[in-house]
C-alpha cells in the first residue's frame, strides 16, 4: 500500500513538475554550454563579412518565416499544455511569449515588402516592417522576464486546481491583442516612430534600437542566470537569448541593411533559436511516455499483488475467476478452486508473535506457488491466512493431487508451530471444487463449494485436502 502510495505521490508529481522543472546536473549542462559557445563562435566569424551583399531572395523570406511561425505555434501550443497540467503561470508567460512570436512572424511577412505586394500588406510603409522585426525581438525576452520571475516566486502552483478554458481564451486573446497593436503601432502609426531604414539600408538610429532589443535580451538572461534554480528549459532559454542576441546584432547592426550576409544569417540564428525548446519539449515528451509506461506497469504490478507474501491480491483472483469463467462458458472448460487455510494459525501468532507470522504467510505463499506449475495457475492471497488457487482446464483428480501436494510441500518447510495439535509444524487444509463451465452455473457455487470443502478438511482434522461433491 505505501509502494501504491508512493508511486501514485511520484506519479503526480512528474505531471504537475513536468520533467524539464527538474534540476540539471553537468551532464544536461553540456550540449546547452557547447550550442551558446558555437553560436558566438559562427558570431564573431561573421560579423566583420555582416554587410557583404548578397542575391537578394524574396522567397527566402516566407519559406523561413512559415517555418518559424509554425514551429512557435507548437512551442506555445505545448507549453499552454504543460501550464495547464502543472497549473504553472510561469509556463503559461512562456507560452505567450511563443505564441506572441508566432504571431508577430506572421504580420512581418505579411508586412514585408515585395512578398505579397510592392509595399507589403497591412497597410504597411517603409519602416513598418523594420519596426515589427524589433517589436518581436524586444517583446520575447519581456516574456521569458515574467516567466523566470513568476517561477522565482514559486507561483508556479496558484492557479488553482484547474485552468478553465475561459482564463486561456483571455491570455490567448490578449497576446494575440498585444502582437496586433504593436504591429499596428508599427504601421498605423508608423509617423510616430523614428525612421531606423532607409532605401534598404539602416539609419544610425536603428543602433539604439537594436541596442535597446539587445539590453531586453541580456536582462532576461541576467534574470535567468541569476535564478539559484536552473532547470533544462531554463538553460535552452538561456541559449536562446545568447542566439537572439547574435541574430539582433548581425541582422540589425553589424550588418547594413535586407539580402546582406548579417541579414541572411541573423535568419538562421533566428530558426535555431526558435528550434531549441520546441526539440527540447518533444524530446522529453518521449522520455515522459516511457518513463509513464514503465509507471503505469508497475502501478498494475501493485495494484493486483499482495504487498507482503507477493503472490497475487484478491483483486486478481477476482479478475482471474470472472475472466476464466467468461470464457470457459463458451466452451465448457473445466475449472477448478482450490481454498487454502494455514491450520491454527492465531496460536502460530500467539507464541512466535506477528512478525514471525507474518514470516511464516510468505514463506507459505511462495511454497504454494512452486507447487503448482502450469502458467495458466494462479496462487493468490484470499485474506488474511487464506489462500486459493485457481487451476483452469484442471479436473477434480487433478484439483485434489495438486492440494495435496500443497499440504505435502508445506508440511516439508516444518516450520514451527507448537501449539498444533496434529504435529507440531506449520499445516494447511485445502478444499477442492471443480466444475465444468456451463451456462446455469453461477461462478460463487464454485467459491461456495470449495468453502465448504475447506471446512470438511478443517473438520476431518486439518492438514488435509477435502473435495467438494458438487451436484451438476
Ligand atoms: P484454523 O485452523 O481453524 O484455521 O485456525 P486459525 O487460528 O488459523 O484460524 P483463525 O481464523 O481463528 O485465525 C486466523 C489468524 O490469522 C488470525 C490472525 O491473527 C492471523 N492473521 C491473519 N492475517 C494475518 C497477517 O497478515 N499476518 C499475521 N501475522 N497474522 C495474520
Ligand atoms: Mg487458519
Ligand atoms: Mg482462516
Amino acid at each position: 500500500m505505501a509502494a501504491e502510495q508512493s508511486l501514485m505521490s511520484e506519479l503526480i508529481d512528474e505531471q504537475a513538475d513536468s520533467p524539464r522543472s527538474h534540476p540539471v546536473n553537468r551532464g544536461t549542462r553540456l550540449l546547452p554550454a557547447a550550442v551558446a559557445l558555437l553560436s558566438m563562435l559562427v558570431f564573431v566569424v561573421a560579423a566583420p563579412f555582416a554587410k557583404m551583399p548578397l542575391p537578394q531572395v524574396p522567397a527566402f523570406i516566407p519559406v523561413y518565416e512559415s517555418a518559424l511561425i509554425l514551429n512557435d505555434l507548437i512551442t506555445s501550443v505545448l507549453l499552454f499544455g504543460q501550464c495547464v497540467i502543472a497549473r504553472s503561470r510561469a509556463l503559461g508567460a512562456l507560452a505567450s511569449g511563443y505564441l506572441y512570436t508566432s504571431a508577430i512572424a506572421l504580420l512581418h511577412m505579411l508586412s514585408f515588402p515585395g512578398l505579397f505586394s510592392p509595399t507589403g500588406l497591412l497597410n504597411a510603409g517603409p519602416q513598418s516592417t523594420a519596426w515589427i522585426y524589433m517589436f518581436w525581438h524586444a517583446g520575447f525576452p519581456l516574456f521569458v522576464i515574467a516567466y523566470a520571475l513568476l517561477k522565482d516566486k514559486k507561483q508556479s502552483r496558484t492557479m488553482g486546481n484547474t485552468v478553465g478554458s475561459g482564463g486561456l481564451v483571455f491570455v490567448v486573446g490578449t497576446v494575440l491583442c498585444l502582437a496586433a497593436g504593436m504591429v499596428g503601432l508599427a504601421t498605423a502609426g508608423e509617423r510616430l516612430l523614428p525612421e531606423i531604414i532607409l532605401n534598404n539600408h539602416y539609419t544610425p538610429t536603428m543602433r539604439w534600437v537594436a541596442g535597446s532589443t539587445w539590453g531586453f535580451c541580456l536582462l532576461a538572461f541576467a534574470v535567468l542566470y541569476r535564478q539559484r534554480w536552473r532547470s533544462t528549459i531554463d538553460l535552452w532559454l538561456m541559449v536562446v537569448l545568447c542566439v537572439w542576441i547574435c541574430d539582433v546584432a548581425l541582422s540589425a547592426v553589424f550588418n547594413g541593411g535586407r539580402y546582406d550576409l548579417g541579414f541572411y544569417i541573423g535568419r538562421f540564428y533566428g530558426m535555431c533559436a526558435a528550434s531549441f525548446v520546441l526539440l527540447l519539449l518533444l524530446v522529453e515528451n518521449t522520455f515522459l511516455h516511457s518513463r509513464l509506461a514503465a509507471a503505469l506497469d508497475e502501478l498494475k504490478r501493485l495494484a493486483t499483488t499482495d504487498p507482503l507474501t507477493g503472490v497475487a491480491n484478491r483483486r486478481a483472483f477476482d479478475a482471474a475467476l470472472t475472466a476464466h469463467w467468461q470464457r470457459g462458458v463458451k466452451d465448457r472448460s473445466t475449472l477448478s478452486l482450490l481454498m487454502i487455510d494455514i491450520d491454527f494459525f492465531k496460536r502460530f501468532n500467539d507464541r512466535y508473535g506477528h512478525v514471525e507470522g507474518d514470516r511464516c504467510l510468505v514463506l507459505v505463499a511462495e511454497c504454494l506457488a512452486r507447487t503448482v506449475r502450469r502458467g495458466s495457475d494462479l496462487v493468490a492471497r484470499y485474506g488474511g491466512e487464506e489462500f486459493v488457487a485457481l487451476l483452469p482446464e484442471t479436473d477434480a483428480e487433478s484439483a485434489v493431487h495438486v492440494g495435496q501436494r500443497m499440504c505435502d510441500a508445506v508440511a516439508a518447510l516444518a516450520i514451527p508451530n507448537a501449539g498444533s495439535p496434529p504435529m507440531p509444524s506449520v499445516t494447511i487444509s485445502v478444499g477442492v471444487a471443480s466444475r465444468i463451465i456451463e451456462t446455469g452455473v453461477e461462478m460463487t457455487d464454485l467459491t461456495k463449494a470449495a468453502d465448504h470443502a475447506l471446512y470438511l478438511a478443517k473438520a476431518a482434522g486439518r492438514g488435509r485436502v477435502e473435495e467438494a461433491v458438487l451436484t451438476a
